[in-house]
């Protein structure tokens, strides 16, 4: 049995991390078996290929310590198997706890060792922390990818994750440059990149499909599957797929990053 490919994706709240993965997820689900892992405590990944929220496992564990597969797995859009990690209570413990929780009971439940084609791990990574950090070991995913807009606190935060993949020597794949309509912003991303070694692995604009699907609870591929936006959610999966460039990232020192944003302005 072939090994899993483990994808995770980062990048600070809010920047569009669930919306590329749960679109990854369902362009692949076309070739291949695949599992979707939320790793952020808004535990709102999967929901748009669900069709609803999913109970976490932190939430399921509290209830029942030795909660079962079928309690924590969650069929969703091409039979996507869909997992929220979850996070404690706001002001209550570490909230990278519900990772390390989460990956320690998926593999008690041995679903690591089932016939799987692609992992995607959507991790929160506005600081990364311990638990947050847990996708990037080698044994879950071996390829990271970052998403980030041409916004002050997006790259800043891309920068900063950077740093933690270059502390684990996790290996870069690329910056998904995921669009919010800034002056320039797709020759910064680029720009960004270059300078941590790596490149841009793909363009989402920004479209308001996006808003529309979720409204609905779907993904843009499930609800506009012929739309131009769903094409670069295509596009960016079979880039990632293809994908042959992986860097340990050279991340900007406080002041380079400044000079560095600087220029764009
Ligand atoms: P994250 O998972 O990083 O917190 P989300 O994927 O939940 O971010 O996206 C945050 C918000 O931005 C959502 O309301 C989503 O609809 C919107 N969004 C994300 N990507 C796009 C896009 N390309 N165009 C328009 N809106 C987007
Ligand atoms: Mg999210």
């Amino acid at each position: 049995m072939k090994k899993a490919r483990g994808i995770a994706i980062y990048g600070k709240g809010g920047i569009g991390k669930s919306t590329v993965v749960s679109n990854l997820a369902a362009a692949y689900s076309t070739d291949e078996k695949v599992m979707v892992i939320g790793c952020d405590p808004k535990a709102d990944t999967t929901r748009t290929l669900v069709g609803r929220r999913i109970p976490t496992i932190l939430d399921t564990i509290r209830k029942n310590k030795n909660a079962s597969a079928e309690d924590v797995l969650f069929s969703g859009y091409g039979n996507v198997i869909c997992v929220e990690s979850g996070g404690p209570e706001p002001g209550v413990g570490c909230a990278g706890r519900g990772v390390i929780v989460a990956m320690s009971l998926l593999e008690r439940i041995g679903i690591f060792e089932e016939d799987l084609g692609i992992i995607i791990y959507d991790v929160l990574g506005d600081v990364v922390c311990g638990g947050f950090a847990v996708p990037l070991r080698e044994e879950y995913a071996e390829e990271v990818y970052i998403v980030t807009s041409g916004e002050y606190m997006a790259l800043y935060a891309a920068n900063n994750i950077s740093k933690g993949i270059k502390k684990l020597k996790g290996r870069l794949g690329g910056i998904i440059c995921n669009c919010r309509g800034i002056d320039r912003e797709e020759e910064m991303v680029k720009e960004f990149a270059e300078r941590i070694g790596s490149h841009v692995v793909g363009v989402i604009p920004r479209s308001e499909l996006v808003q529309k699907s979720e409204i609905n609870a779907q993904t843009v591929l499930e609800k506009f599957p012929e739309s131009e936006q769903a094409q670069t959610y295509r596009q960016l999966a079979a880039s990632i797929l293809n994908n042959q460039k992986f860097v340990v990232p050279e991340p900007l020192d406080v002041e380079q990053f400044e000079t560095f944003f600087h220029q764009f302005n």
